[in-house]
């Protein structure tokens, strides 16, 4: 699914931030990527989303070189993926359903259409009784469940987060985690940064650990 070989990144006038990272996430796995504040967890996932540009090195997305995309071709690699926030981002005044319905929206799915998919990504994170509520009625939890139903509702072949549980405590972790797990038993390949160490250690998976911009 994803290949890195030799990836780079340097901010403008920063030190590198990535350096030789190699790696393969196939099809279909569940991976964590760990590493201390600036370690350049962040800065991994956005090269993959194409918000920033490697430095050297090639990214494969399914044997596409996205080093190499136009500007033009970005939209196309953001669509077979989908990411969660830790701060959640949704749109404080719409409703849950109309949340989860925008990026179907924005990529010209007929309004209904994108309501009964956005029903069904609801559904799936147990939220579909909350769908016209406001994101401010809502938990912690619930909005974090909310903005994983965004992502998820296009059916994305590759779902990123970036410490999706961090404002949340440990009984709502696992179970953010846990779903996380269910759409990767649907097919979805996921890729999960995060600090929570004692999740990891009570849902072993495959690890990245960063160290200042380096695989360990
Ligand atoms: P993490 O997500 O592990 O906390 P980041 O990827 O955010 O790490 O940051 C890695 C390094 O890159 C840090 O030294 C950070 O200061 C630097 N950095 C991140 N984003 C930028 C940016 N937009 N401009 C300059 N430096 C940045
Ligand atoms: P629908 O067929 O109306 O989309 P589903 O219950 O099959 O209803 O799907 C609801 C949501 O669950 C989808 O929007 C998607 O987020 C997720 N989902 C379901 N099946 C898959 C799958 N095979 N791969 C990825 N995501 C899926």
């Amino acid at each position: 699914m994803i290949r890195f070989a030799n990836v780079s990144k340097a901010y403008l006038g920063g030190k590198p931030a990535l350096q030789g990272l190699t790696f393969h996430l196939p099809v279909g796995s569940m991976t964590y990527l760990t590493g201390h504040s600036g370690a350049g967890k962040s800065t991994l996932l956005k090269l993959i989303m194409g918000m920033e540009r490697a430095n050297g090195g090639q990214i494969w997305f399914n044997g596409h070189d996205i080093t190499r995309l136009s500007p033009y071709e970005i939209p196309f690699l953001r669509r077979q993926i989908g990411m969660v926030h830790q701060d959640y981002r949704l749109l404080p005044e719409r409703s849950v359903v109309d949340n989860v319905a925008l990026p179907l929206i924005i990529t010209g799915f007929h309004p209904k259409d994108a309501e009964k998919y956005a029903l069904a990504a609801l559904d799936r994170v147990g939220l579909r009784d909350r769908a016209n509520y406001l994101p401010v009625h809502l938990s912690g939890g619930e909005q974090q469940r909310v903005d994983i139903a965004r992502a998820v509702v296009h059916k994305p072949q590759l779902l990123l987060a970036d410490e999706p549980t961090g404002n949340l405590d440990d009984k709502l972790s696992m179970d953010i985690f846990n779903l996380f797990e269910e759409f990767n038993k649907l097919g979805m390949t996921v890729l999960i940064a995060t600090h929570n160490l004692g999740l990891i250690q009570q849902k072993p998976k495959p690890c990245l650990v960063l160290e200042q911009g380096h695989l360990r």
